[in-house]
């Protein structure tokens, strides 16, 4: 790594300790049927113990001045592509088109786009199985965490309604080069996107969103602007839910339930 400049704009933050790539390939379920979609190469570490484990790895990275040292870096291993753009301006079905059955994403991702990311795959109609990431700490707190809990709020809600996260591991800022000022934990997000039923995913997002908008306000505060209160306290009857409710207080299945009630 002697002469390479980082870029902190692109979240340059690579990962060298071959335990804990090994670990992230195991956490990520990969064996030699999968077919992984990787996002920012660095060096190449991650791809090279992907690469050894999966069955092929298409990857995009945004510096090309990488290029060299990737190939260098993989001269053993033949199936893998490597593309260079920026992964959020690359198409849905280009991305689809890398892959004849269904794929798993993993990546140490670059954090200034970790939500981007995640719901570009989320939304996207991808025959995804799982999402792996390397985020910052905090974010994979939020993405996990359950109803009444100070993490729980619209990124927790929005993913859990269509996909299984956990944590897998906590990772010191110690084991980035160069050292990043927060810590990170790796999150395997499973898609079940018939888990719940919603009745429109891309409305539900919004109903999240203005749910969770004031957070000291009860729910039903944060709704009446764009539902009738008689409405709301109809719908809140039916599920049984208190008309004091404060959205950080309502689990997951009750904002589906909900969301599918006022959207009739
Ligand atoms: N996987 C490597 C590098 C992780 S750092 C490792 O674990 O060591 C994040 C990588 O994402 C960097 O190489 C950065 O250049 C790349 N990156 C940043 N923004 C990107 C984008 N929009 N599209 C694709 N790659 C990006």
């Amino acid at each position: 790594m002697e002469n390479f400049k980082f870029k902190k704009q692109y979240g340059q933050n690579f990962l060298t300790d071959t335990n804990l790539l090994n670990a992230i390939v195991k956490d990520a379920e990969v064996d030699k049927t999968t077919s992984v979609l990787e996002i920012g190469v660095g060096f190449g570490s991650l791809t090279k113990a992907l690469c050894g484990s999966a069955k092929n790895v298409v990857c995009y990275e945004i510096d090309t001045t990488l290029k060299d040292k990737i190939l260098q870096n993989l001269i053993n291993f033949s199936n893998y592509e490597l593309n260079f753009a920026d992964i959020l301006k690359v198409s849905d079905q280009e991305i689809s088109s890398k892959f004849n059955n269904s794929f798993k994403v993993v990546s140490n991702l670059p954090y200034y786009i970790t939500t981007p990311i995640i719901f570009k795959f989320l939304e996207g109609d991808f025959n995804i199985s799982s999402l792996t990431l390397m985020v910052q700490k905090e974010v994979a707190e939020r993405i996990c965490s359950a109803e009444n809990s100070k993490d729980y709020g619209i990124l927790s809600v929005i993913i859990q309604s269509i996909a299984n996260p956990k944590i897998t591991r906590s990772v010191s800022r110690k084991l980035f080069m160069p050292e990043p000022n927060v810590d990170s934990a790796v999150v395997h997000i499973q898609i079940d996107k018939n888990k719940l039923n919603i009745a429109n995913f891309s409305e539900f997002q919004n109903f999240v969103k203005r749910s969770f908008s004031m957070r000291r306000k009860t729910l039903i505060n944060n709704l009446k602007s764009n539902y009738n209160l008689q409405t709301l306290e109809n719908a809140f009857n039916k599920l049984g839910l208190s008309s004091n409710i404060r959205a950080e207080n309502l689990s997951v299945k009750n904002f589906v339930e909900l969301f599918n009630i006022l959207i009739k």
